[in-house]
């Protein structure tokens, strides 16, 4: 699943109603159970989104869950943390959801999720970043936020290009730095690269305008730090621009070019990052897509999560549109001090598989998820994390969220 997909142009249309993948009514999805947490809250999600799928096509269609294995449970098992076999199957299988993966440490491993992306090249991290009905919020018009973060996945510091203090080729590299460009580092001094290319940032800011255009949203703002980092963040924004102009000039306007009044076009505009985190925080409508840089995104999206509800809540994909590969994911960790207490907020695991059924096609799935998780929030039933934030709630257990979401299809 998919059989076979329509590529369109350089990127895949995806609409908010239709897929660009061609998805047989009985697909096979793999997914990734996950660490800590995982086991609980994708037994929570895989709940709910079958009786979504349920309630909303009848019979018509059903999703067959194909388990793969990555992180500890895999490394148990087989001896590997992300065995080729697991990637095999997202390769084949183009779409998959997974749960939080521990991170070894001091075992010269990657984050298995820096990983993932990197060898899918899943270029985008797309974070749909917005307050549900009922859920406590430490900002004054949690109804003003609204924004999806198109964050690139791929490069900038989590290139993962970095050298230890202390060690042969850090000194080397250092001495390299002060005999070809007279830079001066301090000797004890571990060093790392951030690379931004062209074709990296025209990629990410090409596909949030794609998706601005498809979803019929206001903006597209590019967050970057290029104040202080030229040739990278502000090349970042250099080349956003670019794209804007070059490749969407009918559909797209520029603060400068229309003085904030678009007129019914796409507006283009750009904020320096430490300046987003406060306006995101004071202004928030005025922000709608935002597409940034990859170390920008996780700080922006964490900070945007806290708004509406905290990282449970907060749903997340990773996608490339030019080959249709995504994998869906919790954008929180594995909550180690958590393990099987049936105990923690599944909503963004939830959210982020009925976001993964709105891009390949299922829109009504993520609507009924969307309205049910509304409905039980209102009705005050909520995982420990909300219930310490809110007045007269029911704290319930994670599989008891997952019910009373479901009976309230
Ligand atoms: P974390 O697992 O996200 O947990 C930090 C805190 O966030 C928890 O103690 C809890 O706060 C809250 N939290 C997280 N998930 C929650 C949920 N579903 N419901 C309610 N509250 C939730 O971050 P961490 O402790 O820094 O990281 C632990 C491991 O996860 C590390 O190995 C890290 O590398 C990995 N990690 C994986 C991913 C991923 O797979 N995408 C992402 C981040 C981190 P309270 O204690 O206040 O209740």
């Amino acid at each position: 699943m998919p059989e076979r997909i329509t590529v369109d142009g350089p990127d895949l249309v995806y609409t908010t109603t239709s897929s660009p993948l061609i998805v047989p009514d009985w697909p096979i999805i793999p997914y990734i159970e996950g660490d800590g947490i995982g086991p609980d809250i994708w037994a929570a999600a895989r709940r709910v989104l079958d009786a979504a799928i349920e309630k909303v096509y009848g019979g018509g269609r059903k999703v067959e869950w194909l388990e793969v294995q990555a992180g500890e449970k895999s490394f148990r098992e087989t001896g590997e943390w992300l065995p080729e076999k697991t990637l095999e199957i997202l390769r084949s299988h183009h779409v998959g959801i997974k749960g939080p993966l521990t991170t070894p440490i001091g075992q010269g491993m990657r984050s298995l999720n820096v990983t993932l992306r990197q060898v899918l090249d899943l270029y985008v991290c797309l974070r749909p970043i917005r307050w549900h009905r009922g859920i406590p919020s430490p900002i004054r018009n949690p109804h003003h936020v609204n924004m999806v973060i198109c964050r690139e996945n791929t490069e900038d510091v989590y290139a993962g290009l970095e050298l230890e203090e202390g060690s042969r080729e850090a000194a080397r590299f250092i001495s390299f730095l002060a005999d070809a460009y007279g830079w001066k580092i301090r000797p004890d001094s571990g060093v790392g690269v951030k690379p931004i290319s062209e074709t990296g940032s025209k990629r990410l800011v090409r596909s949030a305008i794609r998706y601005a255009l498809y979803n019929k949203r206001r903006s597209v703002t590019i967050v970057h730090k290029g104040n202080i980092m030229k040739y990278t963040e502000g090349a970042f924004r250099t080349w956003g621009y670019e794209v804007a102009k070059e490749e969407f000039p009918g559909e797209t306007v520029t603060w400068e070019e229309c003085g904030g009044n678009p007129d019914g076009k796409l507006l283009i505009q750009d904020v320096i990052a430490d300046a987003m985190l406060q306006q995101v925080l004071t202004r928030p409508v005025n922000f709608d897509v935002i597409a940034t840089t990859n170390l920008n995104g996780d700080y922006l999206s964490d900070a945007l999560a806290a708004q509406v509800g905290g990282i449970g809540m907060a749903p997340g994909g990773n996608i490339n549109y030019r080959t249709g590969h995504a994998i869906f994911e919790a954008t929180h960790g594995t909550a180690p001090k958590y393990t099987g207490m049936d105990k923690v907020n599944p909503s963004s695991l939830i959210l982020s598989g009925a976001n993964m059924f709105r891009f390949l096609g299922w829109p009504e799935v993520d609507d009924l998820v969307e309205d049910a998780l509304e409905a039980t929030i209102d009705d005050r039933i909520v995982t420990y994390d909300l219930a310490r934030l809110m007045e007269g709630a029911t704290e319930v257990r994670t599989s008891e969220f997952a019910s009373a979401m479901i009976e309230r299809m």
